[in-house]
């Protein structure tokens, strides 16, 4: 019999630390999801990239680590990661999804031509709807609608 000290042990390959594992675990049961070995390492590869990765992209660096992932299992464990709040499903130009699994509100910056999604290096407002219209949110809610956050993306292109 194993200890839950040797199993943790038995998981050192995994690049996500004991607590980040117990985070993600938790995240995901409660979203009804489960917490599998393919879906710890696709979320460290989410955590280590600044980027936004596509399925694919995703897929291809996991698979270094886990050569027998199959890309459906990549789809399932991102979308899983998605529903339990630990991700978000950002969507290209083209309609390919990318993934974000950084935590704190941020404004992004596309690529109008390539479609690569970047984050904008500046802090976050969290008044800057009220900047727009001082009454915006309470105007939003008396025609009842709930305003639960909102989205920032500067848009253009690399120049040649
Ligand atoms: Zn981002």
């Amino acid at each position: 019999m194993m200890s839950p000290r040797d199993t943790r042990t038995t998981r050192n390959t995994l690049p996500l630390d004991a607590e980040s594992e117990t985070r993600v675990r938790q995240a995901l049961e409660s979203a009804g999801c489960r917490y599998t070995r393919q879906r710890g390492e696709v979320f460290a590869f989410l955590q280590s990239v600044r980027s936004h990765p596509t399925v694919e992209e995703v897929y291809r660096a996991v698979q270094r680590r886990v050569p027998r992932i199959s890309l459906a299992t990549v789809y399932n464990a991102l979308e899983a990661l998605v529903s339990a709040d630990l991700a978000a499903r950002l969507t290209s130009n083209d309609g390919r999804a990318c993934y974000d699994c950084r935590a704190e509100d941020h404004y992004h910056l596309r690529d109008v031509e390539t479609g690569e999604i970047r984050d904008l290096p500046v802090e976050f407002d969290p008044q800057l709807l009220a900047k727009l219209d001082p009454k915006l949110v309470e105007k939003l809610a008396g025609s009842g609608f709930e305003v639960t956050g909102y989205r920032l993306e500067v848009l253009g292109r690399s120049k040649k």
